[in-house]
């Protein structure tokens, strides 16, 4: 399994380096989101925009560790030109990849069989994070920007929450 770690960690690494869909959006059409994970200092600034049921254009902003910012460069890759309720469903999936090995993390877990979960195949680069539920402290660096992404897909379905008309 070392191998596959490597692998993983590489491509973090690459997208924290090369972060993908980097920059601001036009606000409107775009949303804008910010997400801050208290715990690590992460900060994420996310603007979306969709176009006949479909994510047209993604970019991201701010700025943290490498788990939080690779994080979102992959999830930016990952839903860009994908329906709405594809990327609902990607969030699911991967916020049960993470929420599954947060319920197991006993101390006497061992967490190197854990690292299995998701099949790299069928997740692409999203599966090289999975191997941050070994670090339980970073879980929460991985998730933040899905979870801005959820805030953004909620404002963009009732705007009218946030007009004054
Ligand atoms: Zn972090």
């Amino acid at each position: 399994m070392a191998g596959l770690e490597d692998l993983y960690r590489e491509i973090i690494l690459d997208h924290y380096r090369s972060p993908r869909n980097r920059g601001e959006l036009p606000t409107p059409p775009a949303v804008r989101v910010e997400g801050f994970n208290p715990l690590c200092g992460d900060e994420i600034v996310l603007y979306l925009e969709v176009e006949n049921g479909l994510v047209s254009d993604v970019k991201i902003s701010g700025q943290g560790c490498s788990i939080s910012q690779s994080s979102a460069s992959m999830m930016s890759a990952a839903i860009k030109g994908k329906g709405v309720a594809e990327v609902r469903s990607l969030i699911r999936t991967f916020k049960s990849m993470m929420s599954i090995h947060e319920a197991q993390l006993e101390p006497e877990t061992d967490r190197d069989e854990l690292v299995t979960v998701v099949d790299p195949d069928s997740f692409g680069e999203l599966a090289a994070l999975q191997g941050v539920v070994k670090f339980p402290v970073r879980i929460k660096c991985a998730t933040l920007s899905w979870n801005t992404l959820v805030q953004a897909l909620d404002e963009l379905e009732s705007p009218s929450e946030h007009t004054s008309s």
